[in-house]
């Protein structure tokens, strides 16, 4: 089997997604109007417009006074204060030649147009003194100087995160429009597996990949049911997975997807539908499934199989499942982002794959590399905080700049 680069498996992957996203029936793809306390994580269906301005009169940002800048005269006797506005108040007009006291927050009098920060205003006998002139318009905060009415606040596919559901909520919205939860089901294959908590027998392992799914599915905000371990049997994956097609988007398994007689993951999802094997150009994570599964209604799930190995399931899930589900979820920027970082490490000899190297940013502003980056290591996940994405072939010495991708932007 030839190798697959990655670019190529994610045209693919996400060309299978669009493809889902127009054989979906329409009522599954409407999107949902949600009270903003529970728009967290949502994906935004539609862009939204601001129907006001924000702020929407001028208001002080300082506490201090509002004044006509020409009224100010440098060491003069001074301006009486003619009246006090704290937030939530109303003010009157300005009475020509005086100052009012402002509070962050508060609507400037009609007829101010600039506000003094009070450190910088002398009270003598009740008026208000200045040493200097200030610039008019000082200390204001205009009409739509944050949001001007009618602009795009939001943009179909954002996801909306606390500062987004701020930002709507200062325009007055309650509810949000955003696209449903994509349903994900996970199982496990692998006679060798057995549980936590459960007596290890000789020839078995413990299931970390499980937990593994669950948590990355949890950090996507998708609907996910978990199916647990399937037995390695023709009849038994096929089952589960027709099961699983029902009533989900897309179906994620670990394990059983290399060429093996004891893979059967391939078969049955032949069998149920239809697979195309890859194996990818990347190190970790060699084989890759990718397919769908037949419904009762004439639809398909789609259907991606991670290897079984821990470290290359995170990764192939990082790499091919999140953009397929933020795909899914409806975004449009799936890609994450590389950072160009500095390798306080070397790496004599480059893989002819290409390689997503374990690696920490350390307190000097590079990356260090965990010792043992062999697939079957989960422990150098935990070490690192991000993957050095490191071109085939390619040798690193200490200094070189290399393409950081930090977790924190992989997996949530
Ligand atoms: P496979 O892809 O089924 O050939 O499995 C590759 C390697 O990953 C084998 O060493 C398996 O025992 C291991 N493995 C498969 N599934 C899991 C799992 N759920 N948790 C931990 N290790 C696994
Ligand atoms: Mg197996």
């Amino acid at each position: 089997m030839s190798l697959m680069s990655l670019d190529d498996a994610l045209v693919r992957l996400l060309a299978g997604a669009d493809a889902y996203l127009q054989t979906v029936p329409h009522a599954a793809r409407v999107p949902a109007s949600v009270p903003l306390s529970d728009a967290l994580g949502r994906v935004l269906a539609t862009d939204i417009a601001s129907s006001m301005s924000v702020p929407s009169v001028e208001n002080s940002a300082m506490d201090g006074y509002a004044l006509r800048a020409a009224d100010v005269v440098a060491g003069g006797p001074g301006l009486a204060i003619s009246q006090r506005v704290a937030a939530g108040q109303v003010p009157t007009p300005l009475t020509p030649g005086t100052v009012a006291r402002i509070f962050t927050g508060a609507q400037l009098p009609e007829g101010a147009d600039t506000v003094v920060m009070q450190e910088d205003v002398r009270l003598v006998d009740g008026l208000a003194c200045f040493d200097a002139v200030p610039q008019a318009g000082a200390h204001v905060r205009g009409i739509g100087c944050d949001i001007m009415e009618g602009s795009v606040i939001l943009k179909a596919g954002d996801r909306l995160g606390p500062a987004h559901i701020a930002l709507a909520a200062s325009t007055g919205l309650d509810r949000l429009p955003v696209w449903p939860r994509v349903r994900v089901a996970t199982f496990s294959t692998g006679d060798e597996l057995v549980m936590p908590g459960e007596p290890l027998v000789p020839g078995k392992i413990y299931n970390s990949n499980r937990f593994l799914l669950r948590g990355l599915l949890a950090g996507l905000d998708v609907l996910h049911t978990d199916l647990g371990i399937v037995e390695d049997s023709l009849d038994a994956t096929r089952e589960v997975l027709r099961r699983a097609a029902a009533d989900h988007d897309l179906i994620v398994t670990t394990g059983g997807v290399s060429v093996g007689e004891e893979d059967h993951v391939r078969p049955a999802v032949e069998a149920e539908g239809r697979i195309d094997l890859w194996a990818l150009a990347i190190k970790p994570g060699k084989p890759l499934a990718f397919g769908a599964i037949r419904r009762e209604d004439g639809a398909e799930a789609l259907f991606i199989g991670l290897p079984g190995n821990p470290v290359s399931s995170l990764i192939t899930f990082a790499l091919c499942v999140r953009p397929v589900l933020l795909r899914l979820a409806g975004m449009a920027d799936v890609a994450p982002v590389r950072i160009a970082s500095r390798a306080d490490f070397s790496w004599p000899r480059g893989d002819r794959r290409r390689e997503f190297l374990r690696a920490r940013r350390n307190a000097q502003g590079g990356l260090d590399l965990f010792s043992n980056q062999l697939s079957a290591v989960l422990t150098s996940t935990v070490w690192a905080d991000g993957i050095v994405d490191n071109p085939s072939g390619q040798t690193i010495a200490p200094g070189d700049t290399v393409q950081f991708i930090a977790f924190s932007d992989l997996l949530s």
